[in-house]
């Protein structure tokens, strides 16, 4: 049985004051046994996060990583820095780190393997565009960018990556992918897996990511392939993700 997760991606946004506001809520709202939460803030705020999450059960970690464990990279943060803040994910191949920072399949392929390295579990984030949905090549989208990776780590890594199904054109449009839509890519997504190993796919979570709101969550979380989700807009208002992951506690 996959234990639900929920991710909240706050992307550049927030400030000290928000951190703790956000962070007192989620503590006092999220029961950390019944649902796994994991908190994404901007990497200058990790170390604040660091310490108002320890010993609560939720986890946090960072936006993005470098893969080289140190040296002239201005402006990246290596796995050895993210660990020592007590990082236990990092997000991986964002769509907008893919659109916005020329990420490729080939740099996130190389991203997971060394966060697996490093013992830090990544989240994959996989999906794919408007027009790549309307010119029906949704699977040979989201089947490329797994295809990379596994290529890279191979099918038993898998079993330490969390995948995060993001519709490109659900990320922060109000645009929810339908559950029937989402179930569909995830089964897909399984299934790929599954190819090359069927325990390895029944285990690996699949997280939803795209407009997830208290309003939907539930009926998402209950497809069989929804393992949970990876929450931008959401994240930043308390109510409103303590909500998402009583809904991911209680399907
Ligand atoms: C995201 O940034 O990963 C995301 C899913 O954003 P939003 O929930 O705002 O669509």
């Amino acid at each position: 049985m996959r234990r639900k997760l929920v991710a909240a991606n706050w992307k550049m946004n927030g400030s000290k004051a928000q951190t703790e506001s956000l962070l007192n809520a989620f503590v006092a709202g999220i029961d950390a046994k019944a649902v796994d939460a994991v908190v994404f803030p901007p990497a200058l705020y990790v170390a604040q996060v660091a310490q108002l999450l320890n010993g609560t059960g939720l986890e946090w970690g960072t936006q993005n990583v470098h893969a080289a464990d140190n040296g002239a990279f201005t402006g990246e943060l290596s796995l050895g820095m993210v660990k020592e803040f007590g990082c236990r994910y990092v997000l991986i191949g964002h769509s907008e780190r893919r659109e916005l920072f020329g990420e490729t399949n080939a740099d996130a392929a190389t991203k997971v393997a060394a966060a697996l390295n490093a013992d830090v579990i990544p989240m994959l984030c996989v999906g794919e565009t408007l027009q790549q949905r309307e010119a029906g090549t949704t699977e040979a989208v989201v089947g490329e960018q797994l295809d990379a990776v596994l290529n890279e780590v191979g099918i038993e890594a898998f079993k330490r990556i969390v995948i995060a199904y993001e519709p490109v054109w659900a990320i922060g449009t109000g645009k929810t992918a339908t559950p029937e839509q989402a179930q569909a890519v995830h089964a897909f997504i399984r299934a790929r897996l599954a190819k090359a190993d069927g325990d390895v796919a029944a285990q690996c979570r699949v997280l939803y990511g795209g407009s997830v709101k208290a309003a939907n969550a539930q009926e998402l979380f209950q497809q069989p392939d929804i393992d949970g989700g990876l929450v931008g807009g959401a994240s930043l208002q308390a109510d409103e993700f303590t909500a998402i992951c009583q809904a991911a506690a209680e399907v």
